[in-house]
């Protein structure tokens, strides 16, 4: 149990760290860190300059005060009460670098050291006539920077030298404190940042975990769930596409279940007269008529069969996307012309004529073999259902509004227009027993139609980038019209 446990948690954690959430809340914090070092370094740097001027400000202003009121004697040196500090350091160097007198926190050698290097620099700079000042920064105290500045003296009794004082640069210790607030301050924004953003990148990411399981749990059978999200975000806008897409695929998996149900049934039926015919011929002996005529029934629903399997197996490689339709330039009537002479022996044998109106040259970029299954089909179709005394079928072509047409009109008997809309369906007819009616030779039926001839002519047009239209009255006739981009 505990060992089953493990590997799914280890999983979990490195989902974890592979998650969109994890990456958006490091990238988050590593952002918001360096705005912080930045902001942070920029403060410090303020506060630094501000320390440093007072600092200065300070120094010099004690510095002055200094100057006016040190008395220097042979016996030492003395100054007013409440000018210095205890933490101010001042010193009285000799113009040969020795301390004559110090005062404050510093220690001899210290003292000695900042004499001689003072007396140094005023050497190497010369002494300017307001005193030249000379900083420098030592650690007199553990932690206290110190800041000096020294200026030369002359004494009445002829006595030159410098007097170098020197104060705290951060007395108040503001600095060390500006470090923890704004480390800690930083800390303290980049937790909450981190919490927070988990927080929000959770909240956001939410729907996307709904999403993931309403998939894993989608399967062929219950197309029919939807996340039906109402939210208007982009996620929402995710879970509408995916609805959309699972109704096209809910839509896709029906069409194909009724599309096997359908051929199944067409099949069933034409096997089913078959079987009973044979049955039926064999049961006992028949003359050779008798056998004749039972040859003739399965002739007939076998070639029924033949196109209706050929039939499928074209709109099954259109659906899957396997046909290769390769678009040349065609001039449309020639096809049209085609088509008249192979389909003159069955419309003489349907006693249907075939006219030809006007056919002049329009050319479309096509594939020939597919136009001619188009306009084979949409004649087939007059041919099958034109009835009455003067049965004719025409076939013309023109071009109009940069398009080319092709037109197929019969004499028959026209469609209902309740019909029309649904006339491109796959399997659907019209009049189921009127498709498999007999053929008028008194030999065998004419081999029905299964209603996929029109599919196919509107997947042909389709392809070609145009369209097909039907227009029809019922008792004078309907015509076929499908239209493409002239070249
Ligand atoms: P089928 O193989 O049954 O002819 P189609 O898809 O070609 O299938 O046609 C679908 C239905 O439309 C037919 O069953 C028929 O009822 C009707 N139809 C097609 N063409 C015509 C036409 N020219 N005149 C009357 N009805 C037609």
């Amino acid at each position: 149990m505990k060992s089953e446990k493990l590997p799914a948690m280890g999983k979990r954690i490195g989902f974890f760290f592979h998650s969109i959430r994890f990456r958006l809340v490091l990238w988050f914090a590593a952002i918001l860190a360096i705005v912080l070092a930045a902001f942070s370094g920029f403060v410090y740097y303020r506060q630094s300059i501000d320390i440093q001027a007072t600092a200065v400000y300070g120094l010099e202003r004690k510095m002055a005060l200094l100057n006016h009121t040190l008395t220097i004697s042979s016996a030492g040196f003395s100054y007013p009460q409440g000018i210095l500090q205890d933490t101010d350091v001042l010193i009285l160097a000799s113009s040969d670098g020795q301390v004559v007198a110090s005062h404050g926190p510093i220690p001899t050698e210290d003292a000695s050291a900042l004499a001689s290097r003072a007396i140094q620099e005023h050497a190497e700079h010369g002494n300017p006539p307001d005193g030249y000042v000379t900083w420098s920064q030592g650690a007199l105290k553990p932690k206290a920077n110190y800041l000096f500045v020294s200026v030369p003296l002359e004494t009445p009794f002829g006595w030159n030298g410098l007097v170098i004082l020197g104060s705290p640069l951060d007395p108040t210790g503001s600095h060390a404190s500006l470090i923890f607030t704004l480390v800690a301050g930083s800390l303290l924004t980049l937790a909450i940042a981190l919490l927070g953003g988990f927080w929000l990148a959770d909240r956001a990411m939410r729907p996307v975990h709904t999403i993931t399981q309403t998939a894993r749990t989608i399967g062929e059978t219950d197309l029919n769930r939807r996340l039906n999200m109402k939210t208007k975000d982009e996620l929402g806008e995710l879970a509408n596409t995916f609805d959309a897409m699972l109704g096209r695929l809910q839509a896709a998996f029906e069409r194909q279940r009724q599309f096997v149900a359908d051929a199944s049934h067409e099949l069933r039926t034409p096997l089913t007269i078959v079987n009973l015919e044979t049955s039926r011929v064999l049961a006992n002996r028949r003359t050779p008529e008798e056998y004749q005529q039972a040859l003739a029934v399965v002739h007939s629903e076998n070639d029924f069969m033949s196109s209706l399997v050929n039939d499928l197996l074209t709109l099954a490689r259109m659906d899957a996307g396997q046909t290769v339709v390769e678009k040349v330039p065609v001039d449309l009537s020639d096809v049209a012309v085609e088509t008249i002479e192979r389909l003159t022996p069955l419309s003489n044998r349907n006693g249907v004529k075939l006219e030809t109106g006007e056919l002049p040259e329009v050319r479309i970029l096509g594939d020939r073999k597919y136009l001619n299954q188009m306009i084979s089909n949409l004649v087939e179709n007059g041919i099958k259902y034109t009835t009455g005394e003067d049965k004719h079928v025409r076939i013309e072509t023109g071009r109009s509004n940069g398009n080319a047409w092709v037109r197929v009109s019969d004499s028959g008997p026209g469609i209902a227009p309740e019909h029309l809309p649904h006339l491109f369906d796959r399997f659907y007819r019209i009049d189921k027993s009127r498709t498999r009616e007999d053929s008028g030779d008194g030999n065998h039926p004419t081999p029905g139609g299964s209603g996929l001839g029109l599919s196919i002519v509107q997947w042909i047009a389709r392809v070609h980038e145009g369209d097909i239209h039907v227009e029809s009255t019922v008792g004078v006739g309907t015509s076929f019209e499908a239209r493409f981009k002239a070249i």
